[in-house]
C-alpha cells in the first residue's frame, strides 16, 4: 500500500482471508458448485453434503449441543433482526422494554429500536463506567419484569471491553429473561461454549474471523427456535406450499429463505478449521501481547488518551490524540501503509459517552506482530510531527 508493506490493524471491521479459506472457496466453486437440499444429482449432493458440514463445524465452534441450533444468516447483523422479529416481536407488547447495554454497535440498537416503535414498548440501556466497564448494579435494578430480552455484545467492537456475560446471563435468567449475546467481536478472539454460557441465542459474523463476507451464523437454543415462526419466507424453507396453506420446515431451516450462500458457508467452516489449529489459548496470549505492547506505545505519544481502559479487553484499542482529528491521523497512517479505522465505529451513541465524535482504532489479528506495532507507532509519531 502506497510502496509499503501493509500493516492491517483493521480486523475489527473486516479480517484479511488465509488460504486455507480460499482454497476451500476456490475448491467448492471448481468441484461440488450446485444447489442445496433439492437435487438428487451427485453435485447437488455434494454441495448439500458441504453446506450441512459446515453447519456442524460452527455447532463444534460454538460448543452448541445440536446442528439444528445453527442458522445460517448474512452476519451478526442479519442474526440479530431475525431474533428480533422471530422471537421478540409476538412477545413484546406496549409498555414492555427491550435492555441494551450503552458499547453496542448499531446493529444492536437500531432492531430493537424498530420494533419497540411498532411495539409501544421502551429500550432501556445499561449504563458504563468511565472505564468502559457495564455498570452491574445499574444492570440488575434494570432488569424487571417488563424486560423481554437482553441483548449485549460480549466484546465491544468501540472499547474493547470484555464483558462479563456469563454473570450476566444467569442474572436474567434468575428473573425468567432470555439473553442474546453478539458475539461479532467475540468468536474471533475467545473461546465460546454456548453451552456454559447458557445463552439463548448468539449471534456472529464469519468475515471477522477470518471467513468471508455474507456468511454468518446464529445460535439459538432448540427449545426457543422451535416456537419462533419465519420473518423471511420463500423457497427452501417449506415442507409444502399450496395456494391455500404453506407448511414450513423445522428450524434452522425455516430460517434460511432462498438458496443460502453455500460457498460462504464452506469458507467460514475453513476459517474455524484453521482457528482451531492454532488454538484459543495460542490466539488470546499472542493477542494479549500485541494489546499490551500497543497501548503502551500510544501512550509514548503526547496528548493521547485511551478510549475504554476495562478491566479486561480484547482486540481492539480506541484513542484519541490531542488536536489531531482521528481522520487525520488514519489518512497519514494511511500514507505509511498502516490501515487503522478512525471514526465512529458504528457505535455513536459510546462515542457520545465520551465526549468525542471518533477515535481511531487499531484492532488486531492472528496475523499481526511487534514490527507492526513499531510501525503503528512511527506513524503515529509522523502524525505528531506534522500537526504539532
Ligand atoms: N456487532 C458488533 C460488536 C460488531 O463489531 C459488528 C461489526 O462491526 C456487528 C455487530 C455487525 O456485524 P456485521 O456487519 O458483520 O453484520
Amino acid at each position: 500500500v502506497h510502496g509499503r508493506p501493509l500493516v492491517y490493524l483493521d480486523n475489527a471491521a473486516t479480517t484479511q482471508k488465509p488460504t486455507a479459506v480460499l482454497e476451500a472457496i476456490d475448491a467448492f466453486y471448481r468441484r461440488d458448485c450446485a444447489n442445496v437440499h433439492r437435487g438428487v444429482h451427485t453435485l447437488s449432493q455434494r454441495a448439500t453434503v458441504a453446506y450441512e458440514s459446515a453447519r456442524t463445524a460452527v455447532k463444534r465452534h460454538l460448543g452448541a449441543r445440536d446442528s439444528r441450533e445453527i442458522v445460517f444468516t448474512r452476519g451478526t447483523t442479519e442474526a440479530i433482526n431475525l431474533v428480533a422479529w422471530s422471537f421478540v416481536r409476538p412477545r413484546l407488547g406496549e409498555g414492555d422494554e427491550v435492555l441494551i447495554s450503552a458499547m453496542e454497535h448499531h446493529s444492536n440498537i437500531v432492531p430493537w429500536q424498530l420494533l419497540c416503535a411498532e411495539r409501544g414498548a421502551t429500550l432501556r440501556v445499561i449504563p458504563i463506567d468511565d472505564r468502559g466497564d457495564v455498570i452491574l448494579e445499574e444492570y440488575e435494578r434494570l432488569l424487571s419484569e417488563r424486560t423481554r430480552i437482553v441483548g449485549i455484545t460480549w466484546v465491544s467492537n468501540a472499547l474493547g471491553t470484555v464483558n462479563p456475560v456469563r454473570e450476566m446471563i444467569a442474572t436474567a435468567h434468575a428473573k425468567g429473561i432470555p439473553v442474546l449475546v453478539d458475539a461479532a467481536q467475540a468468536v474471533p478472539h475467545l473461546a465460546v461454549d454456548v453451552e456454559k454460557l447458557d445463552c439463548d441465542f448468539l449471534a456472529f459474523s464469519g468475515h471477522k474471523v477470518y471467513g468471508p463476507t455474507g456468511i454468518g451464523a446464529l445460535y439459538g437454543k432448540r427449545a426457543h427456535l422451535l416456537e419462533m415462526q419465519p420473518y423471511q419466507s420463500g423457497g427452501d424453507m417449506i415442507l409444502s406450499v399450496s395456494f391455500e396453506r404453506t407448511v414450513y420446515q423445522e428450524p434452522p431451516y425455516r430460517f434460511e429463505a432462498g438458496t443460502p450462500n453455500i460457498a460462504g458457508a464452506v469458507g467460514l467452516a475453513a476459517a474455524l478449521g484453521y482457528l482451531e489449529g492454532i488454538g484459543h489459548e495460542a490466539i488470546a496470549d499472542h493477542e494479549r501481547r500485541l494489546l499490551d505492547e500497543a497501548a503502551a506505545k500510544v501512550l509514548e505519544l503526547p496528548g493521547a488518551r485511551l478510549i475504554g481502559t476495562a478491566r479486561h479487553r480484547s482486540g481492539v484499542l480506541s484513542f484519541v490524540t490531542n488536536g489531531i482529528h482521528p481522520h487525520d491521523v488514519g489518512t497519514i497512517l494511511d500514507a505509511e501503509g498502516v490501515a487503522v479505522r478512525a471514526g465512529h465505529h458504528c457505535a455513536q451513541p459510546v462515542m457520545k459517552r465520551y465526549g468525542v465524535s471518533a477515535t481511531v482504532r487499531a484492532s488486531f489479528g492472528i496475523y499481526n506482530s511487534s514490527d507492526e506495532i513499531d510501525a503503528l507507532a512511527r506513524g503515529l509519531r509522523k502524525a505528531r510531527e506534522v500537526f504539532s
